[in-house]
This record gives structure tokens, C-alpha cells and sequence, in this order.
């Protein structure tokens, strides 16, 4: 069996015992194709409501993005209120972002049933890069406060900004007390252990090669195959192979972290002194946040072409020291990437194809909202689908340019928005 992907988070996971190889044939209600928070989740939920559930995941628990992100429980969706307001009215805004914050609370909820020790903190602090960013942020949570009854989140004004982060480049932000941080990889395997003890039978090593959406459904691996009722496509970046009506839907872009060397405590408090998770307002955002050993968990830099940058941590670090000068040469102990699957619109992309349920596009917000999305399709597949729907009927669009443009095309857009960052 492969060892997880290197990282800070592989190099301090928690026990977990390696799953079988799916081999030989299998019957169970529901398939669940890939074992990330996505998976994870719907697994346990649809175990919990009484489905045999069998996961089925291509490499280790964790593997994809949920095991390598930057941690950062950032709450909703890509899209503020405003924008929601704009596009959907006050009604359905309303509803669309109650559903999206109740993930928090879900999240906590689960780490707390199962005693997951994934290091769980609380406070998100988004970080105004450009004045009039902070002026957005204003009208934001105006909006929100309209919307919703919202007490979580304030303003930080420039002048305060010091209590929250110790970097120069700012100009104020928002507090969100919603948010926090937390292991991801940790998360995940807390979610698969708490699966297995409700009866999820989960397969690592087991990538599947063929699904036939009819009725049963059929997902195939190497050796062996399960015929379920249901089935749930949680592979994300990797969606297209599976099925290429879904593989249009998004594009993965490589996103990179770091780890540094352990901080002294009085350093670390100097550095974040509110312990919260930290994102700028930039394009191409910087995020960091300390680990529970306060090492600074960063990351920052995107990267549009398939091949990784020969030296992560140096790429990574030019970003770290703009942020904080006051790091120059901090010695750096972890590096690693993960693809994050975005969509052309940056909202989330759900619905079903017959029988099978899918769930992906997350566009860098995705360590809540997966596992309020492993529970809507869990409800949806017991006859409840007023909340799996509002999420389903989410607006999108494929990528233009078909498979040999998409992805040139899309980066010139990127590009430029990642341009407009430095004027
Ligand atoms: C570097 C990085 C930093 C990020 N930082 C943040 C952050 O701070 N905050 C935030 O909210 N979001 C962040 N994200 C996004 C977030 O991690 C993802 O949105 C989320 O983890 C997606 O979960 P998932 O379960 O849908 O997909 P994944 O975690 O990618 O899981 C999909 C799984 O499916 C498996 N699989 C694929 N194909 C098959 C197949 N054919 N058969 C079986 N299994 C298969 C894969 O091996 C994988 O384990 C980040 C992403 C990256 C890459």
C-alpha cells in the first residue's frame, strides 16, 4: 500500500490502519467513490440513516485535497451575500446561506462526537490587501447582518489589524468566528474511523475505471466490482475520468503549502497573536494559520501548468516573506501541493446522473462545505432533497474551449485577475 503523499499533515497523521483491496464481487445500497471529506461524509451519513455503505477510494483515505489543504475552515460559499443578493434575491440568499454556514457547526459537531483530534481552533480572519478591499468587506457584512441574524463576524480596522496578524501589507479585515482551523488529514481519518465503526466497509488502493449509471449501478475497479442502488462520485479534481459530462465542470489548478520549522511559543503568538486562520483578499491568495506545534502552515502561489515548480519551498517562500518580512530565511521543514478542482463560476457543482449523486468544484472553500455536502446527499437518497436541491440548482457552466482549449483559455483569465493583484 502507498504511503500518504509527503507533507506536514502525513508526517503527523494519526494511527490509521490501511484498508483492503477491493477484490471480487460486491453488493451494497450505496458506492461511494473516492474517500475525501466529500466521500467521507456522505458515507457516514448514509451509514448512520441505515444504508450498507461500501467507499472505494484509488489510493490512501485522504490522499486528494482533503489531506493536504491549508486547513482553513472558511465559512460559505465563494460567492458573499452581496453577490448571492444580486444574483438570487433576498429570499433564496437567505436560505442559500444559512445552508452554507451550518456546515461550521456540522464540522464542529462531528469532530466533537467522535473526538476527532484534529487540533480543531476557532477564528477566521480575512485580510484586506488593498483599502478599498476593506471597504467590501464593510458592505459584505452589511448585507449579511441584513440577511441573517450574523453576530459572528466584525470589522478590524487597519489600526487593529495588529491584534490579529503581524504583517505590514494589510489594511483592516473581517473576523469571522465561524471559521478556525484545523489538521485536514487528521479530520479525514477521524471521519473514516467514525464510517467504519457505523458500518461503512471502506477499500483503499481501489480506483475505479468504469461506473455504469443504470439501475443498479455498477462501479468497477482492477479486481473487483460493486453493484449498489446508489452511488456517489466524490473524486473531485479527478471527476473526468470517471465520467466527462463532469470533467467539463471544473479545472484543476496547483496550489502549494509549507511548513516551517517549529516557532517559539512567544514568536508564534507575536506572529497570529488571535491563533485564528489567516486569508488575504488577493486573487492569488496567501493563507496560513499555526499548527498546534506552531510551525506556520502557509500557503501561497498558484501554478497553471502541470508540472510542479522544481523547488516548492523556495517558490513558496518568496510569498511568506512578502507577507512577513520579519520570517526571512526561516528555516523550512515541509513543502507540498494539491490540485484544487475550481468551477468557471466558483461555486460548487452537485446534482445526480440517474442514480448516482456527485458532489465537486469547491474552488478552494471546500473544508466545510464537503461534509454538509456528504450529508445532503445522504437526505436526498432517503426522499429528503429540499436542501441537496438548493445546492443542486447552484448556477454553472463548463469551461469554454472544449478539452484542448479549456485549459489555456481559463489561465489567460487567471492570469489577469492575478495581474490586477500587484497594481
Ligand atoms: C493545496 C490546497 C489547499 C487548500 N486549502 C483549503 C483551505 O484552506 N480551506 C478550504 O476550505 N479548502 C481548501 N482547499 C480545497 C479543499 O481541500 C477541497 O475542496 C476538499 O478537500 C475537496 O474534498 P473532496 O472530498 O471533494 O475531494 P478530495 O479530497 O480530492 O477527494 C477525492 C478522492 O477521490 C479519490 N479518487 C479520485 N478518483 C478516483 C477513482 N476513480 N476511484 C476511487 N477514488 C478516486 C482521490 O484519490 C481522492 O482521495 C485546498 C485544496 C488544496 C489542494
Amino acid at each position: 500500500m502507498l504511503p500518504h503523499a509527503p507533507s506536514y499533515y502525513a508526517a503527523t497523521a494519526n494511527p490509521f490502519p490501511a484498508q483492503p483491496v477491493l477484490a471480487g464481487d460486491e453488493a451494497a445500497d450505496l458506492v461511494v467513490i473516492g474517500g475525501g471529506f466529500t466521500g467521507l461524509s456522505a458515507a457516514l451519513h448514509a451509514a448512520e440513516a441505515g444504508f450498507s455503505v461500501m467507499l472505494l477510494e484509488a489510493e490512501r483515505i485522504g490522499w486528494g485535497a482533503s489531506g493536504r489543504n491549508g486547513g482553513q475552515m472558511i465559512p460559505g460559499l465563494r460567492w458573499g451575500a452581496c453577490e448571492l443578493v444580486r444574483h438570487f434575491g433576498e429570499d433564496h440568499a437567505r436560505r442559500l446561506i444559512l445552508l452554507a454556514n451550518s456546515a461550521g457547526d456540522l464540522v464542529r459537531g462531528r469532530i466533537k462526537q467522535h473526538a476527532i483530534a484534529c487540533d480543531l481552533r476557532h477564528g477566521h480572519f480575512h485580510a484586506a490587501a488593498k483599502r478599498e478591499h476593506l471597504d467590501d468587506m464593510k458592505r459584505e457584512l452589511d448585507c449579511l447582518r441584513r440577511l441573517v441574524d450574523y453576530p459572528l463576524s466584525s470589522i478590524v480596522s487597519a489600526g487593529d489589524v495588529r491584534d490579529f496578524v503581524a504583517s505590514p501589507i494589510y489594511h483592516g479585515g473581517m473576523i469571522d468566528m465561524n471559521g478556525g482551523h484545523l489538521h485536514p488529514l487528521n479530520y479525514a481519518l477521524g471521519l473514516a474511523e467514525a464510517a467504519i465503526k457505523a458500518g461503512v466497509r471502506i477499500f483503499e488502493g481501489s480506483r475505479v475505471t468504469a461506473i455504469d449509471h443504470g439501475s443498479p449501478v455498477v462501479a468497477r475497479t482492477a479486481k473487483g466490482k460493486v453493484t449498489a442502488r446508489y452511488a456517489v462520485l466524490a473524486c473531485d479534481t479527478a471527476m473526468g475520468e470517471l465520467e466527462p459530462r463532469l470533467g467539463r465542470m471544473t479545472m484543476g489548478i496547483a496550489n502549494y503549502n509549507v511548513a516551517t520549522a517549529p516557532l517559539s511559543e512567544a514568536q508564534a503568538r507575536a506572529l497570529i497573536p488571535s491563533g485564528a486562520a489567516v486569508a488575504d483578499s488577493k486573487f492569488v491568495l496567501n493563507y496560513y494559520r499555526l499548527s498546534a506545534d506552531n510551525r506556520l502552515i502557509f500557503g501561497g502561489g498558484e501554478k497553471y501548468t502541470p508540472r510542479p515548480p522544481a523547488d516548492v519551498a523556495g517558490f513558496v517562500r518568496r510569498y511568506l516573506e512578502r507577507v512577513f518580512p520579519q520570517l526571512k530565511g526561516v528555516p523550512i521543514e515541509h513543502a507540498w501541493g494539491g490540485m484544487v478542482g475550481v468551477t468557471f463560476n466558483r461555486l460548487p457543482h452537485m446534482g445526480r446522473i440517474g442514480n448516482a449523486f456527485y458532489a465537486h468544484g469547491w474552488s478552494g472553500h471546500g473544508v466545510l462545505v464537503t461534509t454538509l455536502a456528504g450529508q445532503l446527499i445522504a437526505e436526498a437518497m432517503q426522499g429528503t432533497a429540499e436542501r441537496f436541491d438548493l445546492f443542486a440548482q447552484l448556477p454553472g457552466r463548463p469551461f469554454p474551449g472544449g478539452p484542448l482549449l479549456r485549459h489555456p483559455l481559463s489561465v489567460l483569465g487567471m492570469l489577469y485577475y492575478a495581474l490586477r493583484d500587484r497594481l
